[in-house]
């Protein structure tokens, strides 16, 4: 069975349209939540190495401000497109809301190849972007961060770019910085922290203990590595993790931190002594309790959905599930951790980052771990109780709970005028 290679934002419409039939959405209300409020789209030059001129394609979108500044990553990608924009920030909406920060969403991408860019041309093209996008920019309005293609030096020269034009030092208008200049402690390891925290008490709902539960993660890079290292702390077995050049399995448990050292030597999980290759493919389809796919959107499908065999499934990834394979694993009775819950993580450290940003005043990993945690068990428990509450299954539940965020808060705002 295959599917249709789907429109992101009307994949995403489509999620919120299953989710809204269960909120007492008001019909105005809901027309406006399909809706994105703003849409930027930028067309500008950029002076490459060879002397030439080169004219790239930007935008920035926001879904919604109702419960705060927007907030959502930036995409350097050839595939970007302004329906991805919108599709991407809606889900940035309902993932803060999810989480109950006070953040509204955005998502802002360019179309370009940035392994193709040198690193002056890269720096060019961004400090062009961010001035570009910059009316819609700032600390108090729309606070970007980094997304595919995009990183901590990319997100520094956006912070520069727009202090330069200010005039002054201005760290809370990008999250996702190096921590020499006002990055958050706990930041790299927060979307994959969160990962963990949520899978933790998923086990413990399903009366599973860590230390009897397998591990499989697809995807090792920044969410996957640390979901299984901090996995494997809690005792729980990794026995597959893989990378866009394959996988490796131990039936007996792999040691991810050892994995990561291997990986950074040789380029690739691939390899690392003692362990059987397998396919992604064999990764996914794998006996285990716990699947966590952490690498690219789209990755468990309607042909592979029938294969999957964990109990528990967190989406570390963005979509990483379709929605036909959705609907088959719910009929499995596979217990998923959608990825605006499972993930919000990242974004939650991003909103601790730019409150320290605001207030010049920095906390303690520690600090940031325990309330990170906060929010992820609080978050997990609040959408688990809509889904018992609705009978639905916990996507769905994950939605009603945003949506519903929204929609009150909209209601009390009212329409202007
Ligand atoms: P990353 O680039 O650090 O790692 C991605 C990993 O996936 C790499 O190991 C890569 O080799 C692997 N990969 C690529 N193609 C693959 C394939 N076809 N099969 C198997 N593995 C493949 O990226 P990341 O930051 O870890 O992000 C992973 C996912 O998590 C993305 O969907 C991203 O949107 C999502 N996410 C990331 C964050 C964050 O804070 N980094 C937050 C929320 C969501």
């Amino acid at each position: 069975m295959t599917e249709p290679v789907q429109n992101p934002y009307e994949m995403a419409l489509a999620q919120f349209d299953r989710a809204a039939q269960y909120v007492d959405l008001k019909a105005d209300i809901a027309e406006m939540l399909r809706h994105c409020k703003r849409e930027l789209t930028v067309n500008f030059p950029v002076k490459m190495d060879d002397g030439s001129v080169k004219l790239f394609t930007g935008y920035r979108v926001h879904h919604s401000a109702i419960l705060g500044p927007t907030k959502g990553g930036i995409r350097y990608h050839p595939d970007v497109t302004l329906d991805e924009m919108r599709g991407l920030a809606m889900l940035m909406t309902w993932k803060c809301a999810v989480v109950n920060i006070p953040y509204g969403g955005a998502k802002g991408g360019v179309v370009c190849d940035p392994k193709a860019l040198s690193l002056s041309e890269l720096e060019n093209l961004t400090r062009r972007y961010a001035t570009e996008t910059a009316i819609l920019m700032s600390p108090e309005g729309d606070i970007p961060a980094p997304d595919v293609g995009t990183n901590p030096q990319v997100m520094s020269w956006i912070m520069d770019t727009y202090s330069m034009h200010r005039g002054y030092s201005t760290p809370a208008v990008v999250t996702g910085k190096p921590v020499e200049i006002g990055g958050s402690l706990g930041r790299y390891e927060a979307t994959g922290r969160g990962v963990t925290f949520v899978i933790l008490e998923a086990l413990k709902y399903l009366e599973m203990k860590p230390s009897e539960a397998t591990v499989a993660v697809q995807g090792f890079g920044n969410v996957g590595s640390v979901s299984a290292a901090l996995l494997h702390d809690e005792e729980c077995q990794v026995i597959a993790v893989s990378d866009s050049q394959g996988g490796i399995y131990n039936p007996h448990g792999l040691d991810p931190r050892d994995v990561l050292r291997h990986k950074r030597e040789a380029g690739t999980v691939v390899g690392y002594p003692g362990s059987d290759r397998i396919t992604n493919e064999e990764l996914l389809a794998l006996k285990c309790d716990v699947l966590v796919p952490a690498a690219l959107e789209g990755a468990i499908t309607a042909s592979n959905a029938d294969c999957v065999q964990a109990r528990i499934l967190a989406e570390g990834a963005n979509g990483p599930t379709t929605p036909q394979a959705d609907q088959a694993l719910i009929e499995k009775g596979v217990f998923i951790l959608p990825d605006i819950l499972a993930n919000a993580g990242g974004v939650t450290v991003s909103y601790f980052e730019w409150v320290q940003g605001l207030q010049h005043f920095f906390w303690t990993e520690d600090e940031i771990n325990f309330q990170l945690r906060q929010v992820m068990v609080r978050s997990f428990h609040e959408v688990l109780s809509v889904a018992q509450r609705k009978g639905v299954d916990n996507r769905t539940a994950a939605l009603i709970l945003a949506i519903d965020r929204v929609h009150r808060a909209t209601l009390l705002r009212g329409i202007y005028p």
